[in-house]
């Protein structure tokens, strides 16, 4: 079991299963979504979801159709990524304890911004990432 909260702490969830698929988007929506040099975000299966407490905080913001990012109308926190209404992924930076994942690898780092060093090692494609199948 893994939770994870706002800044201000007033909107809790839990997730009960595993999280999959962690990755850090460099793109410039990315960057401004999440005030930061990337994304850090995971995949969770929406029935291992559960809110806790403060869901009436929670304001959207409809990035595409269907698709949106929810944050605390309070603190600014983003802390989850729905599709048509459901949750679909976490930021990883809002989790309290260790997800057992990692980020696997960063994408569009081919238009990170200017100040970012991206650290040794990792795995980046220049855009998306190629589909394996
Ligand atoms: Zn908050
Ligand atoms: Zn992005």
């Amino acid at each position: 079991m893994i939770t994870g909260e706002c800044f201000c702490g007033s909107i809790r969830y839990q997730v009960e299963g595993a999280l999959r698929d962690a990755r850090s988007c460099h793109c410039s929506r990315c960057r401004k979504a999440f005030s930061a040099q990337a994304s850090a975000y995971a995949l969770v299966e929406a029935s291992e979801f559960r809110w806790l407490q403060g869901v009436e905080l929670l304001t959207t913001y409809a990035t595409q159709p269907g698709f949106g990012l929810q944050f605390c109308s309070r603190c600014g926190s983003t802390l989850c990524g729905i599709h048509n209404g459901v949750v679909h992924g976490i930021t990883l930076g809002c989790l309290n304890e260790d997800p057992q994942i990692e980020i696997g690898y960063h994408i569009y780092v081919g238009s990170k911004a200017a100040w970012e060093v991206l650290p040794a090692g990792v795995i980046t494609y220049a855009e998306g990432r190629p589909s394996t199948q």
